[in-house]
Formats: C-alpha cells, sequence, structure tokens
C-alpha cells in the first residue's frame, strides 16, 4: 500500500509540474484563435480549471484548411517516396515512446481515466503509428489482367485534405487511428479533438513537427463541435472526414456531407454491446472477470463496453455473485494512484447523464445489484460506482440505449435459440461476444451476431492488425489494420494503350 501511496505522490508532483500547449496548431505553428476568444479547459479529477485553450471557429477552419491544402498540393508529402514518410512516423512513434510520462498525465488530468490506464493508452497509440509507418512501404497497387495490347494499373492516391474529428474518451488512441494511415497515405490531416480533452492532441502536434511532419500536414483545433466541427463538415475544401463520436452527431456528418462538397464520410460511432452467456461456458470466474473488465475499464465510457450480458437463467445467479464481486473492486479512486482501475467520469454533464440513466434504470423496474451512487464528492471531481442492474428486459431504455458510463445491465434467456436475437434487437452492430465451450455453437452465434467486433470466450481482444469499426448504426468504414487505408486513399485506374 505504501508504495501505491508513493507512485501516486510521484504522478502528482509530475502532473502539477505539466506545461500545456493551449492555442491550436497551424501551418506548423502554436497560434491564438483569429477571435483571440479561448475556453476553460477543466480536469475531472478534482474539477480544476487546466488551461484556456483556443476556441477554434469557421475562420480558424478556414485558415487551417487552406494550410493544409498548399501543404497538400506542393507535394512536400503527398509526393514524398514512402520511405521518407515511413522514417517520419516512426521517429513520432520514439518521440512518443520518450514523452511517454507527459502524454499519459495529460490524458489522466484532462479526462479523469486512471494513470495505468493512460499509459497503456500510450502504448496502443505508439503501436497504431509504428504500425502505419511500416506499413507504408510495403503495399503494392494492381495490375488488372487484360490482354497484351494494354497494361491497366490500379493504385492508390491519398485523398487530400481529412477533417478528423475526435471524441474525448480515448483522446490519444483515436486520434492515433485516423493520424497513423491518414498520414502514411500521404494526406494532410486537420483534427478537432473534443472540448473535454484537447491537450494530448496538441502535444502530439508539437511532437510530429519534430519529428519531421511539414507544416501544415497536421494542423490541431480546439473549439466546440457545434461551430469548429460543423465547419470542417461543411466546408468545401475538405475531401474527406473520418469521425468518431456518437451515432447523433454522426449523423450530421452525413447531412454535412450532403450539404456541401459530397466529402466522403466515414464514422466510428456508438455502441451497445452484448455478451451472450450460454450454460456450457467453462469457467464462470474467468467469465464473469472478463465482463467486468470489458464493462468497466476507461469507467465505461468505451464506445465498444459489454454493456448487456444475455445469460443462460440456470447459471444467471451464480454468474451475478461473481459479477458483484470482482466489480467492487473496481470503486472509483485516486486516478494517480498506479492501482486505481476506474477513475473519474469526463465531465458534470456525463456524470448527470449517467446518475440519469441509473434512475431510469431503477425506474423501469430493473433491480439494482451494485452501486448505483456518485462517490468521492469531497475531491470536487465525477465519480461513479460500478454499477450492475439485474432483471433487466432487453426493450428497457438501459438495454437499448447507449449510457457511456460504468453501469452493467444483465437480461436472463431461459430458451437459447432466443440469446441471438435478444443480442441483435439493436439499432447498434459496434461489438459483440460469446462465451460457450460448444466450438460449433461458437462459431454459428458468431456468425449470426450482427456486429463488426466478435469475440469468443474473451472480450475486447485484438491487435493493430485486426479492424474496428460496426455494423447498423454503429459506424461507416473501419479502422485499424491495413484495411483503414482504403478510406484515406482513391482507387486510380490508369490504361495504357500499348498498340500506339
Ligand atoms: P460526440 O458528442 O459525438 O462528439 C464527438 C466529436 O464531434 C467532438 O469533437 C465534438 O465536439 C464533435 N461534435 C459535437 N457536436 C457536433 C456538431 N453539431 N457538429 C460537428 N461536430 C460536432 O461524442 P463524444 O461524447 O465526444 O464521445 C462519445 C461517443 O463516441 C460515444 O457515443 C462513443 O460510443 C463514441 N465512440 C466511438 C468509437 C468507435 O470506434 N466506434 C470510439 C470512441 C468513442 P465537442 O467536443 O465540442 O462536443
Ligand atoms: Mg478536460
Amino acid at each position: 500500500m505504501a508504495t501505491t501511496v508513493t507512485a501516486a505522490e510521484t504522478w502528482k508532483a509530475k502532473a502539477d509540474n505539466l506545461t500545456y500547449r493551449a492555442e491550436a496548431f497551424i501551418d506548423g505553428e502554436f497560434r491564438p484563435a483569429l477571435s483571440g476568444v479561448t475556453f476553460p479547459c477543466m480536469s475531472p479529477v478534482a474539477g480544476q480549471r487546466l488551461a484556456d485553450v483556443a476556441e477554434c471557429r469557421s475562420e480558424d477552419v478556414d485558415r487551417a484548411v487552406v494550410s493544409a491544402r498548399r501543404a497538400f498540393e506542393d507535394g512536400v508529402w503527398s509526393e514524398a517516396s514512402p520511405a521518407t514518410r515511413r522514417r517520419v512516423l516512426l521517429s513520432l512513434a520514439r518521440l512518443m515512446e520518450e514523452h511517454k510520462d507527459e502524454l499519459a498525465l495529460l490524458i489522466t488530468v484532462d479526462m479523469g481515466k486512471p494513470i495505468s490506464y493512460s499509459l497503456r493508452e500510450v502504448d496502443s497509440a505508439i503501436a497504431c503509428i509504428e504500425f502505419y509507418g511500416e506499413a507504408i512501404d510495403k503495399v503494392f497497387g494492381e495490375i488488372a489482367p487484360t490482354d497484351v495490347s494494354a497494361l491497366a494499373l490500379v493504385s492508390r492516391e491519398p485523398i487530400g485534405v481529412v477533417a478528423a474529428v475526435i471524441p474525448w474518451n480515448y483522446p490519444l488512441l483515436m486520434p492515433a487511428w485516423k493520424l497513423g494511415p491518414a498520414l502514411a497515405t500521404g494526406n494532410a490531416v486537420v483534427v478537432k479533438p473534443a472540448e473535454q480533452s484537447p491537450l494530448v492532441a496538441l502535444k502530439i502536434a508539437e511532437l510530429a513537427l519534430e519529428a519531421g511532419v511539414p507544416a501544415g500536414v497536421l494542423n490541431v483545433l480546439p473549439g466546440f463541435g457545434e461551430t469548429a466541427g460543423a465547419a470542417l463538415g461543411l466546408h468545401p475544401g475538405v475531401d474527406s472526414v473520418t469521425f468518431t463520436g456518437s451515432t447523433q452527431v454522426g449523423r450530421l456528418f452525413l447531412k454535412y456531407a450532403g450539404d456541401s462538397n459530397m466529402k466522403s464520410v466515414s464514422l466510428e460511432t456508438g455502441g451497445k454491446s452484448p455478451v451472450i452467456v450460454f450454460q456450457d461456458t467453462s469457467d464462470l470466474d474467468f467469465v464473469a472477470e472478463s465482463i467486468v473488465n470489458g464493462i468497466f475499464i476507461n469507467q465505461g465510457e468505451m464506445c465498444n463496453a459489454c454493456s448487456r450480458v444475455i445469460v443462460d437463467n440456470r447459471i444467471r445467479e451464480a454468474f451475478l455473485e461473481r459479477v458483484v464481486t470482482k466489480a467492487a473492486e473496481w470503486s472509483p479512486n485516486d486516478p494517480f494512484d498506479p492501482a486505481t482501475r476506474m477513475g473519474a467520469l469526463v465531465d458534470e454533464t456525463q456524470l448527470k447523464t449517467v446518475l440519469s440513466y441509473i434512475e431510469v434504470g431503477k425506474q423501469e423496474g430493473a433491480r439494482l445489484r451494485l452501486g448505483g451512487a456518485q462517490v468521492l464528492e469531497n475531491t470536487g471531481g465525477y465519480y461513479v460506482e460500478p454499477t450492475v442492474f439485474d432483471d433487466v428486459s432487453n426493450d428497457m431504455r438501459i438495454a437499448q440505449e447507449e449510457i457511456f458510463g460504468p453501469v452493467l445491465s444483465v437480461i436472463g434467456f431461459q430458451d437459447p435459440a432466443d440469446a441471438v436475437t435478444l443480442a441483435n434487437d439493436s439499432m447498434y452492430g459496434l461489438a459483440a461476444a460469446v462465451w460457450t465451450r460448444d466450438v460449433t455453437k461458437a462459431h454459428k452465434v458468431a456468425r449470426a451476431l450482427r456486429a463488426g467486433n466478435v469475440y469468443v470466450n474473451c472480450y475486447n481482444e485484438d491487435n493493430m492488425s485486426c479492424p474496428f469499426g460496426g455494423y447498423k448504426q454503429s459506424g461507416i468504414g473501419r479502422d485499424k489494420s491495413l484495411h483503414a487505408m482504403e478510406k484515406y486513399t482513391q482507387l486510380k485506374m490508369t490504361w495504357i494503350n500499348l498498340d500506339r
């Protein structure tokens, strides 16, 4: 325990010494918003103000898009050899490694997740940048089959100016999932981080410049969705939008594209991911542990959180007892303590949303088995207990709507044939899981689940080679893997007549 306290104090001391980049990053320089306006960037750890950040609006968006367009057209990056782009991205990954503690602290102070998890987020972001750096000089175009009188080349070219609009829950990893493939393929990018957590994205801009990403190729505009975000969505100079966030705002980006220049839009949106637990599962302790991890990690503020468990009634009580015991180990605590598993929710609005859904669950007749309350109020931060509802039916709001907080809904089934129907009865289709020892059943159910990411006898396992994204209203397109490079490039066919 003593070591943990000391470690927490060390992290806190480092946090006190952080300096923040709070201006917009445009054309290789940090500058205030043209209006001079700023907004307060708050920490949910103890409710304190961290910095006054430039509030970019449409005029700043214009400036950034012009700078990105110029950088794209002059070819300094878009026409650089793939080996050059590889070296720069690998050098960015090395700089991120060198600044790992600082990046992790920026995540923790700005959005409240525990420091151990922020360090993991930095590791994942580094792995992502490395993956695309390594990939870019190893992907080839195609030669289409033709008769001998022609040569048909199929090549991929960068799209141009890409706007990346980012949520607050993984303020470094989400930009990395966009920047890795977008920059590797030669585009110029304008990033709009979430208003709740802009600081780490601004730091990445600084590191990218140091690594050799030319001025204008990466721009970061802190600001609000309704102004800066909408201006990017509607801008005629933006060729493509890559968005991660809520389904509701994702829909707006489709509309913006239709109302402006038909820019391509890829969306990674919300989820209400089901886990089916069959009676023949092997080890209920392990299942419970995995599910508790899958819902409470990142305070439940995770797009693919397993927020709906669909469990055979014959093992439901045994399963719930284990879930409740293990979930109790996730009580929120000091985010600077490396032993802490659950930190603060991102802000007061999110706190209120989560608490109001807990009330909805009670009113709908679900049975509260654990948690349900705000805690650590004396810190000034926003903490909610791990919360478990039993006796949930799939038509309740707590089973259908994304809560984006530490709330698990447990739904029982009588007839195993109903399990997949219940799992698929959702507007979302981001992730799903099945637990069973029967390999045939595992394959059949995995195939029947309408979700972009399916886990069998585990949850939230993957690596950079695996695509990530949703079916139905969980999104359009995929992040991660070589497939992500498809959305930042367009196909060109060149037919060469060999007879003339
Ligand atoms: P959000 O409210 O949709 O915001 C996402 C981004 O869109 C923010 O930068 C936001 O700016 C901007 N925005 C908001 N309103 C806008 C508007 N009217 N026009 C243009 N842009 C606008 O989502 P969030 O609360 O930050 O993040 C949580 C959501 O992200 C959850 O639904 C979660 O499931 C989803 N998510 C999905 C994935 C995935 O891979 N599928 C991963 C992570 C998160 P402001 O910050 O100013 O509001
Ligand atoms: Mg913040």
